[in-house]
């Protein structure tokens, strides 16, 4: 496909493509691009390859809203994050959402990087979705060999998932010592780098404003525009519950199980664990909201969701009916959350929590 033909692809942010290509040529081979909570970054690593999970830009303020409309932007965002030219190997992805399933299908069509589209089940109260789950990562195994990838031995997959659960560890540790910005930032470098990140060491507590929670699903881009709208107002996240933040964390890995059966570990603390809207039922993300508000002290919830994102508008009024506390809605579309209404209803909403 010529590259002036891009813009007849309706799911591609085709602005991203002809007016802004990727300036980041650095990226190594083997990167495997993914954007899902469900995608285990060990299991990749511990193949050899390089898991990179992606935190798309928002696309600017293109035109041509009829090739928009009903398109979710971090979607289109994502693809146009991964295409080959951002030098990408291959990209996974997951059918939490029907956007990211027809995404994927795009991307499949339309891409040089193969495509592997996981799938993750909505119900997961049973023994039998979690041997499909396992079932998936042995497939996604496989994918990732005909990459160039190495089936890895129990002892490499092992050292491997101690090394991730380390750095989420000490990022954990880490959190309360660190800014809105700074925590934010620590943890779109683990995203991008795993346990090569730099983790912050312990700093002084700095100042803290109104607790807030941030609630929902994925930004565009690292959020710095809010996280900043916030602290000029006097507030503070002290937890990110989004897509990107710390809900999406796997479970502390137990050392016996670990030793045991480290791919059954890694399916529990994944797949038995992570709270999300999409999942069925999803009374687990409502256990984990109540318990963490209420260890955190959080005054006020800041619920953000992409325009078109069917799973969270539906979730949208079931948390507005289930929250103690002020909650305010914030919608991304193609400009991200930093258009300047969202930015001071922001201002208004911690001002009346003031
Ligand atoms: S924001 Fe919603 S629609 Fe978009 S990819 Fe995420 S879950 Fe899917």
């Amino acid at each position: 496909m010529e590259k002036q033909d891009l813009h007849r692809l309706p799911w591609l942010p085709w602005r991203f493509h002809l007016a802004q290509p990727p300036e980041n040529t650095d990226v190594k081979q083997g990167v495997v691009a993914y954007s899902c909570p469900f995608v285990p970054a060990e299991w990749l690593a511990a193949h050899g390859l390089h898991p990179r999970r992606m935190v798309p830009h928002a696309n600017g303020t293109a035109t041509g809203m009829g090739e928009r409309m009903g398109v979710c932007p971090y979607a289109r965002a994502f693809a146009g994050a991964v295409l080959p030219e951002a030098g990408v190997q291959a990209v996974v992805m997951t059918t939490v959402c029907d956007q990211m399933r027809r995404m994927a299908e795009t991307l499949a069509r339309e891409s040089n990087a193969p495509v592997f589209l996981m799938h993750v089940p909505k119900t997961w109260e049973t023994p039998a979705v979690h041997r499909y789950f396992r079932d998936e990562l042995g497939r996604l195994g496989r994918f990732l060999v005909r990459l160039g990838g190495t089936a890895p031995d129990r002892n490499a997959l092992i050292d491997t998932m101690l090394r991730y659960d380390a750095a989420r560890a000490a990022l954990a540790g880490a959190r309360g010592h660190l800014t809105s910005r700074q925590w934010a930032a620590a943890l779109m470098a683990f995203f991008r780098d795993g346990p090569d990140a730099q983790i912050p060491g312990k700093r002084d507590t700095p100042a803290r404003g109104i607790p807030l929670a941030l609630v929902g699903g994925p930004g565009l881009s690292d959020g710095a525009a809010l996280l900043d709208a916030i602290e000029a107002g006097g507030g503070t996240v002290v937890l990110d519950a989004s897509a990107q933040g710390e809900r999406t964390f796997p479970a502390p890995f137990d050392r016996r199980r670990l030793h045991d059966d480290p791919l059954g570990e890694l399916v529990d603390a994944y797949f038995g664990y992570i709270p999300d809207a999409f999942r069925r039922p999803n009374s687990a993300l409502y256990a984990y909201l109540k318990r963490e508000i209420g260890d955190r002290g959080v005054k006020g919830i800041i619920f953000r969701r992409c325009v078109w994102c069917d799973t969270w508008h539906a979730e949208m009024q079931r948390m507005k009916e289930w929250a103690e506390i002020p909650m305010l809605v914030l919608e991304a579309d193609d400009s991200g959350e930093s258009q300047p209404r969202a930015l001071s209803r922001i201002q208004a909403f911690l001002e009346n929590l003031r």
